[in-house]
C-alpha cells in the first residue's frame, strides 16, 4: 500500500527523501596492482538511512574501473557507508544493534523502536544477524 518499488531490492515509502552522495572519481588505484585506472562507467546504490523527520534513502553515486594490466573491473569500496551487499547503511545497523545490546530490547522491540523513530523497517531476521556478527566479532 502507498508503496512503489524503485529497484526489486528496495520499496520506497512515499514521501521518501534522497540525500545524494556522489563518490564518483576519474581514475583510482587498482585494489590488486595499484596501478592508476580509468572510470569506465557509474554505477548507483541505494541504502536505507536513519530518518530524521521520515523515510531516508541514501542515493549513492560510485565509479567503476577498469583496470589495463589486471584486465579487470573494479569499483572502489564504500566501507565507511555500508556494507558491500548491504542495503542498509551502517548508521542503520549500529543504531538498531545497540537497541539490542546496550538497551537491552528484544529483536522486536528494536526493529519496532527502528520503524517509528527512525522510518526505517528492518527485517527481524536481518537485525538478528547484525546482532549476531556484532557479538561474535573481537
Ligand atoms: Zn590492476
Amino acid at each position: 500500500m502507498n508503496e512503489k518499488t524503485m529497484s526489486s531490492k528496495l520499496v520506497i515509502p512515499r514521501g521518501t527523501k534522497f540525500r545524494k552522495i556522489n563518490l564518483s572519481r576519474k581514475a583510482a588505484r587498482c585494489p590488486r596492482c595499484n596501478q592508476i585506472s580509468k572510470r569506465h562507467s557509474l554505477g548507483r546504490r541505494l541504502l536505507r538511512e536513519v530518518g530524521i523527520s521520515g523515510p531516508t534513502v541514501l542515493e549513492v553515486t560510485y565509479s567503476k574501473h577498469y583496470c589495463e594490466h589486471c584486465q579487470k573491473h573494479f569499483s572502489l569500496p564504500m566501507d565507511h557507508l555500508a556494507l558491500p551487499s548491504g542495503r542498509f547503511t551502517n548508521r542503520v545497523r549500529k543504531t538498531a544493534v545497540e537497541l539490542v545490546i546496550k538497551q537491552a530490547l528484544t529483536l522486536e522491540k528494536a526493529a519496532q523502536r527502528m520503524r517509528l523513530k527512525y522510518y526505517v523497517h528492518i527485517p527481524p531476521t536481518t537485525l538478528h544477524d547484525w546482532v549476531v556478527a556484532e557479538l561474535t566479532s573481537v
